[in-house]
């Protein structure tokens, strides 16, 4: 398939330089302590699904703000690498670029500290750009950018008659104004439960719960984890899929290849069951393997 004939999506979204440290313990008030190892990520919801999308074969415009420094210079090559088009990533003078420090512990515990930094000062006045939107098929949006910035950039969609997915990540109340905007909604179990009050346990309440929301949204995605994905369209059966048998390496950015490979999968045409399918699959994969450019920060 040639560059123009791929799907185009439309990402705007969080960009992170995420640091991951491991140590024996995690450092109290006051405490300093001695590490094993620590290793630079790329992150951010937005950035990690740009890339998903794009390794699922659509040609993916990223918006996003990094600062003019090292961090933000990591980002874009990233991006880039990644095979994403980052001519719409503004780089800002005066502001760091956003960041997570992640430490996890001998125990299997975890804390993070996120920095959204320059995320937060993106200029709406980029999603005016009709190039942004020529021959686009979808947006993802997810909750890492100001709510301003999501409402902005679904209208400029609607407007050019693209389709919307929200990934609503991490959870927060959604305003009116952005959920009247939304054409598919994906979220994890802990996201369906404060968006819609329905406890999510396994694969048959993940679809009550998906079920609720599609009163609100013409179609929701929920993913639960090792149960597997709910989905639902308005007015359809909800479809419902066990995870794939595999063996765990991490779940971390899980949720971000399954959105990415849902909506470049949507934008090339698919079925929604197929589309569910193949995120669901794409998930599986990502949960069991460790990306090689990580593995080699490796002790
Ligand atoms: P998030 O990372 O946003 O919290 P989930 O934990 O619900 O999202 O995981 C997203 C998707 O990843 C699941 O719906 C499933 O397709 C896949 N997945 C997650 N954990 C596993 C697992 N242990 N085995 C196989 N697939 C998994």
């Amino acid at each position: 398939m040639s560059t123009s004939e791929k799907p185009v999506i439309v990402v705007v979204g969080s960009l992170h330089y995420d640091i991951m440290v491991d140590a024996p313990d995690r450092p109290r008030k006051g405490e300093t302590i001695t590490g094993f190892s620590w290793r630079p990520k790329f992150g951010g919801k937005g950035g990690n699904q740009a890339v998903a999308a794009a390794g699922a074969g659509a040609e993916v415009r990223m918006v996003g703000a990094v600062g003019d420094e090292d961090f933000g210079r990591f980002l874009l090559d990233r991006l880039v690498a990644g095979g994403v088009d980052a001519s719409h990533v503004t780089r800002l003078p005066e502001v760091g670029s956003g960041m997570s420090v992640a430490i996890s512990d001998s125990g299997g515990d975890y804390g993070a500290v996120i920095v959204s930094g320059s995320n937060l000062l993106l200029d709406p006045a980029v999603l005016a750009d009709p190039a942004l939107w020529s021959s686009a098929k979808a947006l993802i949006l997810q909750n890492e950018m100001p709510n301003a910035v999501n409402i902005a950039a679904a209208r400029a969609a609607r407007a050019a008659g693209v389709l919307v997915c929200l990934n609503a990540a991490p959870s927060r109340p959604l305003p009116e104004k952005l959920t009247a905007l939304i054409d598919l909604l994906v979220v994890n179990a802990i996201e369906a439960e404060q968006l819609g009050g329905l406890r999510v346990t396994d694969l048959p309440s993940a679809a009550d719960a998906a079920r609720a929301l599609a009163e609100r949204f013409p179609a929701v995605v929920v993913t639960a984890g090792e149960d597997g994905v709910a989905g639902m369209r308005r007015g359809a059966h909800p479809v419902m899929l066990p995870a794939l048998p595999v063996t765990l390496v991490s779940t971390h950015g899980a949720g971000d290849v399954f959105v990415g490979t849902l909506v470049s999968r949507l934008a090339a045409g698919h079925s929604f069951d197929d589309c569910l399918r193949s995120a669901n699959e794409a998930a599986a994969i990502h949960v069991s393997t460790t990306p090689l450019a990580e593995r080699k920060f490796l002790p």
